[in-house]
Formats: structure tokens, C-alpha cells, sequence
């Protein structure tokens, strides 16, 4: 079975075509500036890569482009766009309407539409491009929705509402939701599967720290709480967003700057964080280099990053009444050392201990920096967030 994923932003839209025969990548790419000046396409496959400068007016003109680099030319990889037997398609924002994949009706296309109140910046991009790879794939080819915020579902309602009044949430379904449960839950299983033991028997957190990040308390296979809330803002403090704040801050902000509504929203998005406490960048890379140098708001950016996120892991440690294994993924939980070092340091007394040299180690699906007296697992798995959407994809469809 092939199958094509699909991560339709407002102007881009990413595409990864899958054989589930053995879950290789076939080919992938993106078109970007869609709807701007200056569009094209980056193609990759049978070892090359291929840029092409093309008009995309709207995400159909690139959905046909997409077929025509796998179907034409030296990037061609299929014969024809009827050997694709299934599309997955990320979706942000599912809210409590979805809280498993689903095939694609234009009743779940209005749904998501919809839902764009929760999540403005992408789910009227989702519905554009559910839209959009209808017409140009066909009735006959299956559409499989898979959400961000779906494999959050299982949160009870302690952990998801928020101490405002009720009718915000009864009405306006104003609540936690949490963000990048695709791969809180590929990773979760993958770390599962390496112990050799079912995610059932684990008490679990796993930590993807990204440009946006997030952690969720995994128990028995199911999240019991995760970081980010409503929107992807909240949590602990990321690349550029600020994370949790006292909510009279915002209003004081709006107050001394006149940044009002999705205004500020905007500017806690992207001017807060590492960008804004340390005026040097967003980038987890240049903030390392920075307070190596002796920066002294980089290196409180890293003291503040590390603390956040051991209260939460002591938190999540505390709802869960235990901790067997920890997970450190995406780009920032993958590749640093540094943070992994720095986290785990504050957190001896929950049994944490790393193996500093084994943790220096990358490029593994799976590396085990377990400490050799450590009561928890401290694994590092490579988080694949379009394959976990092939696997969601062809169990719909199969399922059909
Ligand atoms: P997103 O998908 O949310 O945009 P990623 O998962 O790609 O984010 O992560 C991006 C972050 O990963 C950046 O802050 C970048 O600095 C960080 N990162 C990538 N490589 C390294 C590295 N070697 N050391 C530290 N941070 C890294």
C-alpha cells in the first residue's frame, strides 16, 4: 500500500509518499510560498532533489504539481496518481469532535472549517487542502484525517478544564487540548516496544522540545495531561512563545503596549520565549553557543528552560503516582546534549540518572542513556510523525 501524507499549511503544503510494505519513503517535498510571489516546489527522490520555481495561485495548482514531480521526469516515482491507494492528512486541531483518525466526508472537511475558531492559523489551511486533494485525487482515492490533538482524547476532565467560568467551556469549548500527540504517541510506542513491554505497563512522559514543544504524561498507554492547552502557546517556554503566564501579565503587556487580541497572541508567539529573553534568537543552537561564550541571558535562558521543564516533569511524575520511562524527542530532544543533561540533572531524586557518554551519541531511531543506577528509563527515540499518519491512514482504510 502507498501512501501519500499530507501537511497542508496556509502557504505551503508537504507531502511524504510512503510503501507500507516496509515503511520507506518513496519521495517527499514541499511547495512554499503558496498564494505569495515567487512559489515553487523542492522534490526528493531516487537520490536527487529537484527545485522548481512554479505559480501556485491556490494549494490545487500545487496538489497537481506534486503529481505531476512523482509522475514525470527524473523525480518520477509512481506511473500514475492511481497507484496512491490513501492520503493522510495532519490536522491541528480536532477539538472533541475527533478523537480518533477518520475517512474524509465533506461534512468532516465543514467540521474541521469550523473548528478554525480554535486554531485559525491552520485548520482553515487543512480544509483548503482537504479540499483541494479531493478534486484533484479523486472520489475514488481514500482521505484520512489525523489530529494533533487526538491521541490527547484520553485526558480526564481534572486535567483539561480551566478554573473560568463553566459556560466558556460548555459554548465557546474553551479547554486543554494539547498539540503533537502524532508524535507523543509514536514515540511513546516506540519507546515502548524497545523495553519489550506494552504501552499498558509504562508510566511514561514524553518530552518533544521543538521550536514548539510540549510534554505529555503518558500512563498505561493513555495521556492523563499534556503541556499545551488551548492553543500551542502554552506550556513551558519555547523557540519564540512564551509559554504559561500569569494571565494578568497579558493584559499588563496589552496595557503598556496598546498589542491588543490576536495581536498579542501573535507577539507572545513569536516574540517570546528564547527570542525575547535573551534578544539573540529562537534557535536552541545559538542560545547553546551564546551562553558558552558567556552570554549571561543565554545562559538564563537555558537555567529557565531547564527548570520549567523539571517542575513538569515533577509534576506529571506526581499525577501519575510514578515514572518508569522518559522520552526525548524532536529537534531540540534529539539533538542536545546539553538540555537533555541539564533536565535530567534537577531530577535525581525521582530516580533519574543518565549516562553522560552514551548521551553525547546521535543519529540512532533509539538511543538508551539509562544511567547504570537509574530507577527510570531515559530513552532518546527519533520521532517520525508522517509515518505514524501513514500507519493511522492505512488502519482506517483497512478498516473500511
Ligand atoms: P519545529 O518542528 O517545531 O519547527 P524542530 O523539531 O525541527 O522544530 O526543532 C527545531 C529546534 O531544534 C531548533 O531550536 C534547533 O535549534 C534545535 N536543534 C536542532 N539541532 C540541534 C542541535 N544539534 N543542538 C541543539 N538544538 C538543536
Amino acid at each position: 500500500m502507498k501512501i501519500l501524507v499530507i501537511n497542508c499549511g496556509s502557504s505551503s503544503l508537504k507531502y511524504q509518499l510512503i510503501d507500507m510494505t516496509d515503511e520507506s519513503v518513496i519521495c517527499k517535498g514541499n511547495c512554499e510560498r503558496i498564494g505569495i510571489d515567487g512559489s515553487f516546489i523542492t522534490h526528493k527522490a531516487n537520490g536527487g532533489e529537484w527545485k522548481v520555481e512554479v505559480d501556485f495561485p491556490t494549494h490545487k495548482e500545487a496538489f497537481n504539481k506534486v503529481v505531476e514531480m512523482m509522475t514525470v521526469g527524473e523525480g518520477k516515482v509512481i506511473e500514475s496518481k492511481s497507484e496512491i491507494d490513501a492520503i493522510g492528512h495532519r490536522i491541528v486541531q480536532g477539538a472533541e469532535k475527533f478523537s480518533e483518525p477518520c475517512l474524509v466526508t465533506d461534512e468532516v472537511i465543514q467540521t474541521i472549517d469550523d473548528l478554525s475558531v480554535l486554531a485559525p492559523a491552520h485548520n482553515k489551511a487543512h480544509a483548503i487542502g482537504l479540499r483541494s486533494a479531493k478534486e484533484v485525487f479523486g472520489a475514488e482515492v481514500p482521505n484520512v484525517v489525523v489530529f494533533d490533538t487526538a491521541f490527547h482524547a484520553t485526558m480526564p476532565p481534572k486535567a483539561y478544564m480551566y478554573a473560568v467560568p463553566y459556560e466558556f467551556y460548555e459554548k465557546h469549548a474553551i479547554r486543554r487540548y494539547g498539540f503533537h500527540g502524532t508524535s507523543h504517541k509514536f514515540v511513546s510506542r516506540a519507546a515502548a516496544e524497545y523495553l519489550g513491554k506494552k504501552p499498558e505497563e509504562l508510566k511514561m512522559i514524553t518530552l518533544h522540545l521543538g521550536n514548539g514543544a510540549s510534554l505529555a504524561a503518558v500512563d498505561g498507554g493513555k495521556v492523563v495531561d499534556t503541556s499545551m492547552g488551548l492553543t500551542p502557546l502554552g506550556g513551558f517556554m519555547m523557540g519564540s512563545r512564551s509559554g504559561d503566564l500569569d494571565p494578568s501579565v497579558v493584559g499588563y503587556i496589552s496595557e503598556l503596549t496598546g498589542i491588543k487580541g490576536n495581536d498579542l497572541t501573535d507577539y507572545l508567539t513569536k516574540k517570546a520565549g528564547f527570542l525575547g529573553v535573551s534578544g539573540i534568537s529562537s534557535d536552541c543552537r545559538d542560545i547553546e553557543v551564546a551562553a558558552e561564550q558567556g552570554d549571561e541571558k543565554a545562559k538564563l535562558v537555558l537555567d529557565m528552560y531547564f527548570y520549567q521543564l523539571q517542575k513538569f516533569v515533577g509534576s506529571y511524575t506526581a499525577a501519575m503516582n510514578g515514572l518508569d520511562v522518559m522520552v526525548f524527542t524532536a529537534g531540540i530532544g534529539e539533538n542536545s546534549a546539553n538540555v537533555r543533561e541539564g533536565v535530567c540533572e534537577g531530577l535525581g531524586y525521582f530516580g533519574v540518572e543518565i549516562d553522560k557518554e552514551q548521551n553525547k551519541k546521535r543519529g540512532m531511531a533509539i538511543n538508551d542513556i539509562t544511567g547504570p543506577n537509574s530507577k527510570v528509563k531515559v530513552l532518546v527515540v527519533a520521532t517520525n510523525e508522517e509515518l505514524m499518519i501513514a500507519r493511522d491512514t492505512m488502519n482506517v482504510v483497512n478498516a473500511k
